[in-house]
């Protein structure tokens, strides 16, 4: 398999590609490991994993420079990336015990009951490119402190991010066969589906994680999603426009706009919308386009490209519909997949860069009355991630946060996500929770024990 460089398009290297065969080989050497890393003291599996957390302290620099050649990630971002990967695998290391320990239910009369945590066996980690070792740690770390065995399938955009984290995973003592890659893109992921494998964990799109979660339903074993979002950030009339804009440019732009959680649409209160609009872009052209392997880059090229003629359709489409173009809306005069930082005013719901997953570095603004229209607009949509309210008004923000069906909620902040809280979506971001102690016992199954005598 060819890894391209998306900032050049020049061939970075290839790679070994799996094919069914390979993978069911993979699978019967996690399956024979599996019972006897259950059977390790959890304390030794935690202390793999805080060896594992050192190694990526060590290591950032190399790991950094091969996830921002093959994703075109910004290096600094990338950095970023790592140091986050890392926070929440210490969070982890720090927190399992006590969430995966025995729990003493009834302790007196005549039946005592206990529930312990087990692994669930042998799961698939099938994830995406955009954060390739944020959603990789959400999974595989706490499976493995839980006992089961990982057949981990980086995406194909991030192969060398994959082998990079498993191999240190090994140097840090998980056995070879307990988490092992596969390595591919769809073919290598179905032949993980026709696996009777003991979970199936997903990061990635909604059409791939509906088609998964159909794909296995009959073997009923837990399906964990983590899809995409359209999410909203609302910006109220009270605010201070400038630092609201501010954070607006952030929640939409970094990470080249290819975040599950991005701000993907901006509504703004009709009393502050043409100053805002005016901050927004004196802010935004402050974000850097270029090589991402220099420091000062803030926009890399996209990953994918095929995103590039989506965005080109999405600007036309708003564009047609009577949007004004304010910034941007090509593809960069450069080798690379990039598109201009763009910026579209007086949006609304017929068009397509309001209501689809744009996945890159593209915001739509539309001005609203009130908050009543707000939130009516913030919840027209089938994906249900994230939702942002800026108001200097606590209980106003309240009011709205309430209403919104998204996991996560965010007043004066945006494209956040911390490990202490669960991370979920809602309809067509997901099914499941990971992060916190929700996450950490994601990837074991209760056994209640009823003792008498
Ligand atoms: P994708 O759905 O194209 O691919 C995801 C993974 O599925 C890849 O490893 C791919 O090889 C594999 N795959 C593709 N077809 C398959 C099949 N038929 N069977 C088995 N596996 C298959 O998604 P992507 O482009 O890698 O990721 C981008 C998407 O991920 C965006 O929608 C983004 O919002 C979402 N995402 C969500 C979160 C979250 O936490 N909610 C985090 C990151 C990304």
């Amino acid at each position: 398999m060819k890894i391209i460089n998306p900032a050049t398009e020049e061939l970075v290297t290839t790679v070994q590609e799996d094919n069914a065969a390979s993978v069911m080989l993979k699978f019967e050497k996690a399956k024979a490991a599996q019972k006897g890393w259950a059977a390790t003291p959890i304390k030794e599996r935690i202390a793999c994993i805080a060896r594992f957390n050192e190694l990526l302290v060590s290591e950032a620099d190399r790991l950094a420079k091969d996830l921002t050649t093959e994703v075109g990630k910004p290096i600094g971002q990338a950095k970023g990336e790592l140091r986050g990967g890392r926070g929440r695998s210490v969070y982890f290391v720090e927190n399992s015990e006590k969430y995966l320990a025995e729990e003493w239910m009834v302790t007196e009369g005549e039946t005592k009951e206990k529930v312990t945590y087990e692994p669930l066996g042998v799961i698939a980690n099938i994830s995406a490119w955009n954060y390739p070792v944020l959603v990789g740690v959400n999974v595989f770390i706490p499976a493995l402190i839980g006992g089961n065995a990982v057949l981990y399938k980086p995406s194909e955009f991030s192969t060398l991010t994959g082998l990079n984290l498993v191999g240190l995973l090994h140097e840090a003592g998980v056995p070879k066969d307990v988490i092992q890659t596969v390595i591919g893109g769809k073919d290598a992921g179905e032949a993980l589906l026709d696996l009777p494998l003991d979970g199936y964990f997903f990061t990635g799109s909604y059409n791939t994680g509906r088609y998964i979660a159909e794909r296995v339903a009959t073997r009923l074993v837990p399906v964990g999603l983590e899809l995409g979002g359209k999410d909203p950030m609302y910006v109220c009339e009270d605010v201070d426009v400038k630092h609201a804009a501010a954070a607006g440019v952030e929640g939409a732009f970094y990470n080249t706009g290819q975040s599950c959680c991005a701000v993907e649409r901006i509504y703004v209160h009709e009393r502050v919308y043409d100053d805002f609009i005016t901050e927004f872009l004196q802010e935004a052209r402050n974000w850097p386009i270029g090589d991402p392997m220099h420091e000062g880059t803030a926009i890399g090229p996209l990953t994918r490209p095929q995103q590039v003629a989506v965005l080109e359709q999405q600007v036309k489409d708003a564009v047609d519909k009577g949007a004004r173009l304010l910034l941007g809306g090509n593809r960069a005069g450069r080798n690379g997949y990039y598109f201009e930082p763009t910026v579209l005013a007086d949006c609304n719901h017929t068009m397509q860069v309001i209501m689809d997953e744009s996945f890159g570095p593209i915001i739509g603004i539309q001005k609203v009355k009130d908050d009543a229209e707000a939130v009516a607009l913030m919840l027209d949509t089938p994906y249900g991630l994230t939702s942002a309210v800026y108001t200097l008004d606590r209980e106003r923000a309240e009011r709205i946060m309430v209403q919104m069906n998204s996991g996560t909620v965010y007043w004066n902040c945006c494209d956040r996500v911390s490990a202490n809280i669960p991370w979920s979506g809602r309809g067509h971001s997901g099914l499941g929770s990971t992060l916190s102690h929700q996450g950490i016992r994601a990837f074991v199954q209760p056994k209640s024990y009823h003792l008498r005598g």
